[in-house]
């Protein structure tokens, strides 16, 4: 019983490592490229209205704006993109919002800095982690600008001359995605290490053999080979391993 746990916590912890490792790896991969692609599956545009999720609202909260109820409706003044695939969502957020309900708020800072977000999720199936960067909005564009701060994930160096910051890799776990990825792992890990020996199991148990060495199995209720208990078999003996 003791040995099922550890197995199953071991399984689970093995899980976890493929998940971050995939959740990495997508990011990695496609993150730039989603963005060089504008492979935009919805855009918001200036007008449209969208929801501050409890997310995005414990973020703003850490930042010296005031952040308005999760929940509440939003119009970003300028542009925000979402970009989604591969196991990669991107968002980019403008510095400017406005409450449907409260009216226009300031401009998000980082002491005094007034700064743009961009938001990146990563992990497959389900997107696991997520992480917020920062940059320096009166310094020009996504390509040009230089990073204020990283927020919950860790930064790379730039890959290449074509885009002035590097890869952010998340590092904070979204739960309900990193469960379901981290329980998908472990079940497949299972599958490869412990499937094929219990399938010989079964085969041999079908087969009349002791499922421990594959030897025929006796009238009595312990393998004549090597002891294991098995179940004893009526009549007479037959085949081979
Ligand atoms: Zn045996």
């Amino acid at each position: 019983m003791k040995s099922r746990v550890a197995k199953v916590c071991l399984l689970l912890l093995l899980g976890a490592i493929v998940n971050v490792a995939v959740a990495w790896w997508c990011v990695r991969r496609f993150e730039q490229h989603l963005q060089a692609n504008d492979r935009s599956v919805y855009t918001f545009g200036p007008d449209q209205a969208v929801t501050i999720d409890a997310q995005e609202h414990s973020v703003l909260l850490s930042l010296d704006w005031k952040a308005p109820q999760s929940g509440e409706f939003f119009t970003y003044v300028t542009e925000r993109a979402d970009c989604i695939g591969h196991g990669c969502k991107v968002g980019f957020y403008t510095e400017r919002w406005q409450s449907a309900k409260t009216g226009p708020h300031p401009p998000i800072r980082f002491a005094g800095v007034p700064v743009f977000a961009q938001h990146v999720e990563g992990g497959w199936p389900c997107r696991s982690f997520d992480a917020y960067r920062f940059f320096n909005s009166r310094q020009g564009t996504y390509f040009s600008t230089t990073v204020h701060r990283v927020v919950r994930g860790i930064e790379l160096a730039p890959k290449n001359s074509t885009f002035a910051v590097g890869v952010l890799l998340p590092a904070h776990p979204l739960w309900p995605g990193f469960a379901v990825n981290t329980i998908f792992y472990a079940v497949i890990l299972w599958l490869l290490c412990a499937a094929p020996g219990r399938v010989r199991r079964w085969r041999r148990i079908a087969r009349g053999l002791c499922p421990a060495c594959g030897y025929p199995v006796g009238e009595r209720d312990l393998c004549s080979e090597c002891g294991s208990a098995v179940k004893p078999r009526r009549g007479k003996l037959e085949g081979s391993a």
